[in-house]
């Protein structure tokens, strides 16, 4: 092809994107949550969901897309078309999926373009309310002195909250009988009614059920206390030295979606994250926007790496994997 050529094709793609961008979004877009409604992603999804939709002056919408630890949601999200109007917003699940899944349909990289980073959630041990041990130096003894018994609610292996479980029975060397659900939304309505005991879930769906004394709260997963759960000691403190997680939020795009689509949907991400009615609810639920300059697609781009090796080793030393 000669040089005119090629630099015309190049003129009609750039051209093309340009205009694509230009008037994005002319329709809905569409925000999936790989989880249950109701639940802590979930929620985190409808703040900045709405948030967005008055920067874009569009409706953007939150679809809910559960199961198999939020593989199902990710996997559509990795087959939409890349023109902005679907997005997934995932969490710390899309770092560790690629370890603990030996056939996943879609590649956490490769698939998406990230948009940003949204916020980093702090975990909570909870129980239900009539669960016999009293603090978190009681839970660890009575999970092991009764491990054929108690049960352990997580949203599928890959959640966050089979992560902290995982994390929790390795550092107790204690394996427990785990009960799946699609999201923690689902699994708070089991700890609520006591069909099952206990789990580790993020401050963003935990934090009004411990505030109106429906359910025990023993310790938060974070290195430091949560300044609006004053009351609960960190588990570093209280019994298992070293022991942190905490789940980060981020927003992508497919693969193939236009730079300036996804430079116009980090800036009204980043202007959500500003939004003080965003900025007081998740102060009000234990979290925090991040800040501003971790909302690009840069920093979620070298974030997502920096998990997947961070996850890799301590997933394959504990020897779990799903098919
Ligand atoms: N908290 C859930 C998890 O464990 C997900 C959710 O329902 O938002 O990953």
């Amino acid at each position: 092809m000669k040089l005119k050529h090629v630099l015309l094709a190049f003129a009609a793609i750039v051209g093309a994107s340009l205009s694509q961008a230009d008037d994005f979004p002319n329709k809905p877009v569409t925000v999936v949550v790989p989880f249950a409604a109701g639940g802590p992603t979930d929620t985190v999804a409808r703040l900045v969901a709405q948030a967005m939709s008055v920067n874009l002056k569009q409706t953007v919408l939150v679809e809910n897309v559960g199961g198999a630890g939020g593989t199902v949601g990710a996997g559509r999200v990795a087959r939409a078309p890349g023109d902005g109007y679907t997005l997934l917003l995932h969490h710390i699940g899309h770092s560790t999926a690629p370890s603990l899944y030996r056939k996943l349909s879609y590649d956490p990289v490769a698939d998406f373009e990230p948009i940003g980073l949204i916020t980093d959630v702090p975990m909570t041990f909870v129980a239900r309310r009539d669960f016999q041990p009293k603090t978190m130096q009681e839970l660890i003894a009575y999970v092991k002195a009764n491990k054929d018994k108690v049960t352990y609610a997580n949203a599928g292996i890959g959640s966050a909250s089979h992560l902290c479980g995982m994390l929790f029975m390795t550092s107790i060397q204690t394996d427990l009988t785990t009960v799946p659900y699609k999201g923690t939304a689902p699994a708070m309505n089991d700890l609520l009614g006591s069909q099952v005991d206990f789990m580790c879930d993020q401050t963003t769906n935990t934090t009004s059920q411990i505030k109106g004394g429906k359910i025990k709260a023993y310790a938060v997963t974070t290195k430091t206390k949560v300044p609006s759960l004053p009351s609960l000691p960190t588990v570093d403190s209280t019994g298992l030295p070293g022991f942190e997680v905490a789940v980060w939020h981020g927003l992508y795009a497919p693969k193939g979606t236009p730079a300036a689509v996804v430079d116009r949907l980090a800036k009204a991400l980043q202007a959500a994250l500003q939004d003080p009615t965003v900025k007081q609810r998740f102060a009000d639920l234990g979290t925090e926007p991040v800040a501003l300059n971790r909302a690009t697609p840069e920093a979620l781009r070298s974030h997502l790496r920096h998990e997947i090796d961070k996850w890799s080793p301590i997933i394959k030393q504990a020897g779990i994997y799903a098919d």
